[in-house]
């Protein structure tokens, strides 16, 4: 989409730090890290946010779910602890309207909101 920071990454137009890239899905390293790891996992089909998702996209998002897994597995953080947000709307603070799962990691993370 147009316009859009997220799908600007994924057509190579801006840079990222690409971590893992598949036919539909990617994740990079978050601009501004609010903890050690802090990864950004999205569909490389532009969804605005998970109440845009369509219900043929569940499968999508399901396996981006085992991604995070197995990359929190990949960082030692299953044996740490992690949190993985994903943000909508005004009140979230949503900044970018693709959707993405920010994993977060390898701190002890305060409380959630
Ligand atoms: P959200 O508030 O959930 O929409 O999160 C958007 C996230 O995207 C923020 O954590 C930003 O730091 C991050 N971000 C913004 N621009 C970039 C970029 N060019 N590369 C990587 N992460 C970015
Ligand atoms: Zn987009």
């Amino acid at each position: 989409m147009k316009d859009c920071l997220f799908c600007k990454i994924v057509a190579g137009e801006l840079p990222s730090q690409t971590v893992y890239d598949s036919e539909d899905i990617m994740v990079f390293k978050d601009i501004h890290p609010q903890a050690p790891v802090h990864l950004l996992v999205i569909p490389k089909k532009h969804i605005a946010n998970l109440d845009e998702m369509k219900d043929e996209d569940q499968a999508l998002v399901a396996r981006m779910m085992g991604l995070i897994r197995d990359l929190a597995r990949r960082e030692g953080l299953d044996k740490t602890g992690y949190r993985v947000v994903t943000n909508h709307g005004p009140d979230s603070g949503q900044e970018v309207d693709h959707l993405h799962f920010h994993l977060l990691g390898k701190r002890k993370l305060g409380p959630i909101g």
